[in-house]
């Protein structure tokens, strides 16, 4: 099996850069980021900024003279450190209560994956104790002499999806093809009254990126690649979460709206997540900036900034975007918030101090883990020393406490007493799963009805198979409970429905027979085969790829809709995806084929489409339409409506309906164009995260655990998620020196590794020694026969540097048993010591090349 990784990765580091001449893909993608930065200089030489692009907004939320005077009495009661307290937004990982107390931050956040207590399991009452909590030591005035009431921000992306039990919507891509504002409205509606109940003020949505290049693993979280849609639901998911200007805005039902990343993510090239926008400024405007046009006329309070660039310069730091076009063309009064640690990312910042993106317009810092002590103190000192003006500052607070007293902060009871507080019959409720399942059915589209077999009679035997059927985890996807939508079980998503669990619902109850088997290995042969497959959770960089080709190195779903095929079986596919993608074979292989998106927790919307009623009649047929092309070949990533060579496979705005007649009639070409693909033998064990489907896990003599979230212990041995590069991009092995057990990267399947020729070939690792060893140090590969028992690296871990990260490069040679070559590995990477040692490592990956280290 080979592993699909970023081209960013492959250009990161000189040894890696030299795989890259082999790879045709990426020196094409080298030379065209050199031409790009090339052009980008040029650019920079004669772009003259045109404001008159950008028109005057009509906001709804108009400026009331009244709250413009509270803020000036409260501003000129602060002092400089309580103002800058209000500009920091901490982490809930790395700030505590007493720290609020202390030093009251205007805000904090939890990043996805994080919980209160570091409790996956937290209750919404868990949630809400945090909320008052935090509440009210920002009030306390016994340290810092603030009494502002702090806010809680949280990525309630697709529901209230950090919390176990909340009703998890479709995600944005699967709303687009709904394309029904009024819906979109509803569903913001539910998530404000489920956030609310947690006791959270403030919410990181909507994301209005219009995805140009699906290869961004943020494609899902995009309504469209067109700004049609994304421009009216903007407008409606504002009204939705925060109420209509001139009724119940921002009550007690209702959150602060975010709209995100400003400005251009979805355009980045190649889809590289945090990339650079090269768009003209008319097309930034026309393109991109849309659903600003939509969201904050709708009167969003908060505006996020963007990680990635435009020309070649990072949003974080653009004065020109960031101020004089949003806040004084625009006319935007709200606060913009940066996203987690991107003002480091401005040239000149740290993560600890960055004068430059508060001068360029930012007012509040997404400061996350250890970042806002020294951020606090820089920025003050900065504003002591005039690098930040007082009036800057000054304007920044301002239009924090604006936000506050429109949401009624000061005004509101603490957390725990507002109206909606710890009403936890709303967490996940009927009518809010209604909602979810209503819009399931909404954002299901017909690709291929073959002599209509949709819709199905449920009195028939039927065969739910795939690994999608049964798995709430992946039909729901990045976001969900965890940042990745990674580790997580049925048994995470109480009151949730799988795909088939629908099925088996409705058709128990017509009087047919559902059985599940995920290898469509049956028991009774069915009428019908219903394969549910696709792509495995993921979010933001971790999920770029390099192709949209599904399943590009092993075909496992194609086979399995082929075995089924061969056995006489008619066969409707359910793809699971957070993108569009090149399934020609796989829909050569199906008489039915159903784009289903990542639908969330109410997966009985499907069956509610694909089945007659037990009375024989169509209860719901599709209404569901592309907002994204379906591509013709492996390499339209970036097949978009209006494109002056517009040729997908199928054209946005695409939905059969029942009874319409199919397009996609013949054989579809399943030839690959390019095909690097193949040429590229490298097996990616981990980049920015483990590929799929290796697992991390911990062994002891006697038990042994997969680590599930942000962190894992078992005896002596810790393993944490850390940033290098980009968030959760490495993990720190610590062994304690006592009861360790092994760190083991293991897959159930064996990885497949014909394409590598193992006998010149080399395990490459980017790693950092934080602690020396004390003891031997034990690198092994599990395979069959053919491995060893591993090697002790200690000696080479003694020549490297401490604390600083290196790549390292170990010939495959020292695993191997014989000079016979390795062909199947169910663990590529094993490390086992006794004594303390302390080790980060990000990338891994096997790669044909001989290894520096060698062995005998
Ligand atoms: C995500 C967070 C996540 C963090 C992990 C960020 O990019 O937005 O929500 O917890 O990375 O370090
Ligand atoms: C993401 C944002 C998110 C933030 C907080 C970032 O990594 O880009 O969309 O709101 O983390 O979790």
């Amino acid at each position: 099996m080979k592993y699909i990784s970023s081209q960013t990765r492959f250009c990161k580091t000189l040894s890696i850069l030299i795989t890259c001449v082999a790879i045709s893909a990426c020196v094409s993608s080298i030379e065209s980021t050199q031409r790009a930065a090339k052009q980008s200089a040029n650019n920079n030489e004669q772009i003259v900024n045109n404001i008159d692009i950008w028109p005057v907004l009509d906001i709804a939320v108009k400026q009331d003279p009244a709250v413009e005077t509270k803020v000036a009495e409260i501003l000129a009661k602060m002092t400089l450190e309580q103002k800058v307290a209000q500009m920091i937004q901490p982490e809930i990982r790395d700030v505590t209560v007493e720290d609020m107390r202390r030093y009251g931050f205007g805000s904090y956040l939890n990043g996805g994956g994080a919980f209160p207590q570091n409790n996956k399991h937290a209750t919404p009452t868990d949630w809400i104790t945090l909320a008052e909590d935090m509440y009210q030591a920002s009030i306390d005035d016994s340290l810092d002499g603030s009494t502002i009431p702090t806010m809680w921000g949280t990525d309630a992306v697709h529901g209230h999806n950090n919390v176990i039990g909340a009703t998890l919507f479709p995600h944005n891509i699967g709303l687009g093809a709904a394309n029904n504002p009024a819906l979109i409205e509803e569903i913001a509606r539910a998530t404000a009254r489920e956030v609310m109940v947690t006791g959270i003020d403030w919410v990181f949505a909507p994301t209005v990126a219009v995805v140009r290049d699906d290869r961004w693993g943020r494609t899902y979280e995009g309504y469209s690649e067109d700004p049609e849609i994304v421009r009216s639901y903007a407008s409606a998911i504002v009204k939705g979460l925060q109420g209509a200007a001139d009724e119940d805005f921002l009550g007690d039902k209702r959150v602060i709206a975010t709209v995100k990343h400003f400005l251009g993510d979805g355009g980045t090239e190649f889809g590289i997540d945090q990339g650079n926008n090269l768009a003209s400024e008319q097309a930034l405007f026309d393109i991109h900036a849309q659903g600003y046009v939509g969201g904050l006329s709708a009167g969003a309070q908060t505006v996020m900034a963007s990680f990635n660039s435009w020309q070649g310069d990072k949003l974080h730091g653009q004065k020109y975007l960031l101020t004089d076009v949003l806040k004084e063309r625009m006319g935007f009064d709200g606060l913009v918030v940066g996203d987690w640690l991107g003002h480091g990312q401005i040239p000149g910042c740290s993560n600890y101090s960055c004068s430059k993106t508060i001068n360029a317009g930012l007012d509040i810092f997404m400061a996350s883990g250890d970042s806002w002590k020294p951020l606090l103190e820089a920025t003050i000192e900065q504003a002591r020393s005039g690098e930040i003006s007082l009036d800057r500052v000054d304007d920044a607070v301002t239009r924090i406490l604006r936000v506050k007293i429109r949401a009624g902060l000061f005004e509101k009871p603490s957390p725990a007493k507002r109206p909606m507080s710890g009403r936890l019959d709303i967490i996940g409720s009927p009518e809010h799963r209604e909602i979810a399942r209503r819009a399931v059915r909404e954002s299901l589209v017909l690709l291929k009805n073959a002599n209509n077999l949709l819709p199905l009679n449920p009195k028939q035997k039927f065969l739910l198979a795939g690994d999608a059927a049964h798995n709430i985890g992946k039909q729901s996807g990045g976001w969900t409970v965890t940042w990745q939508g990674t580790g997580n079980t049925n048994a995470d998503f109480p009151g949730g429905t799988s795909i088939y669990s629908g099925f088996k619902a409705a058709v128990e109850e017509a009087g047919g027979s559902v059985e599940l088997a995920v290898d469509g290995n049956y028991q009774k042969k069915p009428d019908v085969a219903i394969v549910v497959f696709g792509e495995n959770p993921y979010a933001e960089g971790v999920g770029d790829v390099k192709t949209i080709e599904y399943q590009p190195s092993q075909q496992t779903d194609l086979a399995l809709l082929q075995k089924l095929r061969s056995q006489g079986i008619p066969v409707v596919s359910v793809l699971i995806s957070g993108r569009p993608l090149w399934v020609n074979r796989e829909l050569n292989a199906s008489n039915a084929f159903v784009a289903a998106w990542l639908p969330g927790s109410e997966g009985a919307g499907v069956s509610d489409v694909l089945l007659r009623n037990a009375a024989g009649q169509i209860a719901y047929d599709f209404t569901g339409k592309l907002a994204y092309s379906w591509p013709a070949k492996n390499t339209q990533s970036s097949v978009n409506r209006f494109d002056a060579d517009y040729a997908p496979l199928l054209p946005y705005g695409y939905g059969q309906q029942y009874g319409d007649h199919d397009v996609l009639v013949g054989k579809l070409s399943e030839k690959r164009d390019g095909g690097s693909i193949d040429s590229q033998a490298d097996v990616v064990i981990f980049d920015k995260a483990l590929s799929s489907p290796l697992k991390p896990i911990l062994v002891s003599d006697s038990t042994e655990i997969e680590m599930t979230s942000n962190v894992a212990t078992l005896g002596g041995l810790t393993v944490r998620t850390l940033d290098k590069d980009v968030q959760e991009d490495a993990r720190l092995l610590v062994f304690s020196g006592t009861d360790n057990a092994r760190f083991q990267i293991r897959a159930k399947q064996a990885l497949d590794l014909t394409a590598l020729n193992t006998n010149s070939a080399s395990l490459q690792a980017t790693i950092k020694i934080q602690k020396v060893p004390e003891q031997p140090v034990l690198l092994s590969m599990d395979c069959d026969t053919a491995c060893n028992d591993g090697f002790d690296i200690k000696p080479t871990l003694e020549t490297l540097t401490a604390n600083t990260w290196q790549d390292i490069s170990i010939d495959l040679k020292c695993f191997q048993r014989t000079a016979a070559a390795l062909t199947t590995l169910s663990s590529p990477f094993n490390l086992f010591t006794e004594g303390e040692f302390e080790l980060t490592f990000s990338d891994i990956s096997l790669i044909s090349e001989p290894g520096t280290i060698q062995c005998q």
